[in-house]
């Protein structure tokens, strides 16, 4: 055995809570992580390069986005230590008391999660936005839900950002990185807090979001756990009363093997899911995975739909990228669940040009003033509302490997079966509230051709695959994630999660495993 005994697969909201807890219980615990640790002066929107993650080719290409095209629905994962708290939006809500009512195992409550939801909530200090720093958008969305008089479904979301009261849109350069506050947090790290400059997706400049590696993670190693960037673990067998993992060091470009006697998979929906259909099917390490493996995925409703405005400034580069929500959940509209939020993305040549203005080399020269300005009032989409949200449609996407036939040389490709069917009601109910908002508020919107002709769908919040469950005939782990048939072999993350959650997921998982760790001796 090597100086761990627990390894831990991955290091997004499931592995970083496990990494942190059972460190704090004395587990001496190793990390395994398939993408890079990230700086603020190795983002790709710094460098310009690694964007993309290649599941083919990881050593060759291994960046910041893995995005997976599965036929009719495409899935977009950060790669990171960190995992997708690098690349998300900071979005850090409970789901209702609504969504635990079925699917789930006995031993998982919406009033038994509350404690573990609280914790989160305090490690990752979740605040909303101050009332002084409300964006275009958000005031939007407020005008919009009072239009369709539903005023008491609008409300800002909580988010994982360090916000500093004092900052507002009429400071002199409002985005510059000189009103950042900088101080360091409790667990060691230097943190600023936000300008609003919009980058949530592409890693925040100034490192105001409170990404995992800020706080759980961080934690964890001081504890003595060890990080391994650039790690991947390709497969696991039982061996030696623990297990044996088979890791390709990306880096290095050799395998390894390692030993442990407790071995945590947190890799997320797709990569737990497609690890052990490897470890069943492909190198049949083990066999005694559920028949259920694969089975049960959602897209959790994700739905996003492009509204101009004529008369009205919306501004979706400015500001933490999600900000508010108006919430269906209650099924109010024809039995159709969705929380509609506000979408933002990144100027991208504003960052461009704001960057070369901060250059040391050319701050302080005339150039750089004019750069300067260009690059604040650089807004090319400054009416476009990119209305956004999340339904619970049900779960019923099954995953499994397949054999390329132009190909049958290669390893079996992970693939999707996926019905469009299941999620059609509710995303429809989503996608025209989009509309109705739109209308109310003197837009205009077309429900996107990819979902009106071809019923298409991409996610961010892919949910499902090793479902938990009171058996073994129902799902693939218990309530503690610990895997049906083999002692000691947890998963905990988004792929253990059995229903659409209707919204962002990421404090739903960072709850479980809060709760699972609780549970683990
Ligand atoms: C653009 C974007 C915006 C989002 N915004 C929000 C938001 O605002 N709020 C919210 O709640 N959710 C948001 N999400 C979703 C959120 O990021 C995920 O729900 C969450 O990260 C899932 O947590 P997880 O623990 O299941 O997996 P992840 O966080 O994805 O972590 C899994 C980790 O495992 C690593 N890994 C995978 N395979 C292997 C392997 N074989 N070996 C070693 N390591 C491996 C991956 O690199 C990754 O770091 C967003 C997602 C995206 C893409
Ligand atoms: S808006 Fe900018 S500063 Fe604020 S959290 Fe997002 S990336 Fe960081």
């Amino acid at each position: 055995m090597s100086g761990f005994d627990t390894v831990i697969i991955g290091s997004g909201f499931g592995g970083a809570v496990m990494a942190c807890r059972l460190a704090e219980k004395g587990a001496r615990v190793l990390v395994l992580e398939r993408g890079r640790r990230w700086s603020p002066s190795t983002y790709p929107s710094v460098t310009m390069k690694d964007w993309l993650w290649d599941e083919d080719e990881p050593e060759r290409q291994n960046g910041w986005l893995d995005f997976r095209y599965f036929g009719d629905m495409s899935v977009a994962m950060g790669a990171a230590v960190g995992g997708g708290s690098q690349i998300y939006a900071n979005v850090s809500i409970e789901a209702p008391e609504e969504r635990f009512r079925q699917g789930w195992p006995a031993a998982i409550t919406h009033a038994g999660l509350q404690p573990h939801y609280a914790r989160v909530g305090d490690m990752l200090d979740v605040q909303h936005l101050p009332a002084g720093q409300w964006t275009d958008r958000t005031r939007l969305m407020r005008d919009a839900a009072a239009a369709i008089g539903e005023p008491g479904r609008f409300a800002t979301v909580p988010q994982a950002i360090r916000f500093d009261p004092d900052w507002h849109y009429g400071l002199d350069d409002p985005f510059d990185h000189r009103h950042s506050r900088v101080t360091t947090n409790r667990w060691g790290r230097q943190q600023g807090t936000c300008i609003h400059c919009g980058n949530c997706d592409l890693g925040c400049p100034v490192q105001a979001k409170n990404t995992l590696d800020l706080n759980y993670l961080a934690r964890a190693e001081a504890l003595g756990a060890e990080i391994r960037p650039l790690h991947q673990v390709r497969h696991i067998a039982p061996h030696g009363g623990g297990y044996r993992l088979h890791v390709r060091d990306l880096d290095a470009g050799v395998d390894r093997q390692l030993d442990a006697e407790r071995v945590v998979v947190a890799a997320g929906s797709v990569g737990s899911t497609e690890l052990l259909l490897r470890c069943r099917d492909q190198y049949r390490t083990l066999p005694g995975l559920s028949a259920r493996l694969g089975h049960g995925w959602t897209s959790n409703g994700d739905f996003l739909t492009p509204a101009w405005y004529d008369d009205r400034e919306v501004s979706p580069t400015q500001g933490p990228t999600i900000s508010a929500a108006i919430d269906f959940l209650d099924g109010s509209r024809d039995g159709a669940r969705f929380f509609v939020e506000d979408g933002g993305f990144p100027d991208m040549l504003g960052n461009l040009l704001g960057r070369v203005a901060r250059d040391p080399r050319v701050r302080g020269h005339r150039l750089a003033r004019v750069l300067s300005e260009y690059a604040d009032e650089s807004d090319p989409a400054r009416r476009l509302m990119p209305w956004f949200g999340q339904a619970a449609d049900n779960a019923g996407g099954v995953f499994s490997l397949k054999r390329r036939w132009y190909a049958p040389w290669r390893r079996d490709r992970l693939a999707l079966k996926w019905d469009y069917r299941a999620a059609e009601k509710a995303v429809q109910g989503l996608a025209d509230m989009h509309l109705a908002l739109t209308r109310a508020t003197g837009g205009e919107a077309a429900t996107p051709a990819t979902w009106r002709w071809f019923r298409n769908l991409v996610t961010p919040h892919p949910l499902g695959g090793c479902n938990m469950a009171d058996s073994a005939a129902t799902g693939v782990v218990d309530h503690r994630g610990e895997v049906f048939g083999y002692r000691n072999l947890f998963v905990m993350d988004g792929s253990v999660v059995p229903v659409a959650l209707g919204l962002n997921p990421s404090r739903t998982i960072a709850a479980l495993a809060e709760q699972a760790a609780a549970e683990i001796a």
